[in-house]
């Protein structure tokens, strides 16, 4: 027997072959380094090395920040295509690809509920549907979080990660900017906090909406936040930009976002200003 032939070193405990099948691997997108996926999903998405902070959906990103989910709001109203939209394939049809591939229903989950017994109604986007597009059911979903939080009294947080308008939906989708910001101009007037948590990217109509918008406006590191995308920017000026351009670091250096906390640290970030809060 040698080293070559032997299946099992004596005294030594292998792991199962299943658990080294190349399946149960991922890469980071940014370093590189390899992971199990079981431990890339316990650091909730997060890389071990070089910290990057890869998108979550929304189901996970409510589980990571609620202690209790209360019930859902308005998760009824599914996506439609008003227009009988068609580009490289019916819009129809990349509705139900994205619902198949997705445990959300839509690009943004709202939900009554609690954060470390702080009740509040809390919203997530959902980058991996359609790049978290605003559509009308997006912001029908969010007007109706935010008249909830209204009606009783609740703060409202929305964690934003968005490509921006959803095209697919024309002005129906663009009327969403003005239909949100409108509705949480009433909510302001209530004099109730709206928290904003800038999740990697948020682009677009969303942050030239909604997530513009927060009494406290925090950052996940190294998040990509903007309106138009850098490479358009660049042909556009003719310049090239700072390589820090449009991330969460520069933004928070001029004033735009309050503070930028990993996500490991977020659930307690914002448990602490619930309680200083309530
Ligand atoms: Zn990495």
């Amino acid at each position: 027997m040698n080293w070559y032939t032997t299946s099992e070193t004596p005294g030594v405990k292998t792991q199962p072959l299943a658990e080294w099948s190349l399946k149960q691997w991922t890469l980071c997108p940014k370093c590189q380094t390899p992971a199990l996926k079981s431990q890339w999903a316990s650091a909730l998405n997060v890389c071990g090395s070089c910290q990057y902070h890869a998108p979550l959906s929304a189901q996970s990103r409510l589980a990571m920040l609620c202690d209790q989910i209360i019930h859902p709001i308005r998760s009824d109203l599914q996506p439609k295509d008003f227009l009988k939209f068609f580009d490289t394939q019916p819009y129809s049809e990349r509705l139900k690809i994205a619902a198949a591939k997705n445990k959300s229903s839509e690009a943004i989950e709202v939900v009554y509920a609690s954060i470390a017994q702080v009740p509040l109604v809390c919203a997530a986007f959902d980058f991996g549907f359609i790049g978290g597009s605003m559509g009308a059911v997006v912001g029908e979903r969010f007007v109706q979080g935010v008249q909830f939080a209204c009606q009783n009294n609740l703060p409202f947080l929305c964690v934003a990660t968005s490509g921006g308008a959803r095209m697919q939906e024309g002005v129906l989708s663009l009327m969403q900017m003005a239909r949100t910001s409108a509705a949480l101009a009433q909510f302001s007037q209530k004099r109730l906090p709206y928290l904003v948590v800038l999740a990697s990217p948020c682009m677009g109509g969303v942050s030239a909406s909604l997530a513009s918008l927060g009494d406290l406006t925090i950052a996940e590191p190294g998040a990509l936040i903007g309106f138009t995308g850098p490479k358009v920017i660049e042909q556009t000026v003719g310049k090239k930009l700072p390589k820090d351009f449009q991330t969460s670091e520069s933004l928070k250096q001029q004033g735009f976002c309050d503070a930028i906390v990993h996500r490991h640290d977020l659930k307690q970030y914002l448990a602490r200003f619930l309680h200083r809060w309530a």
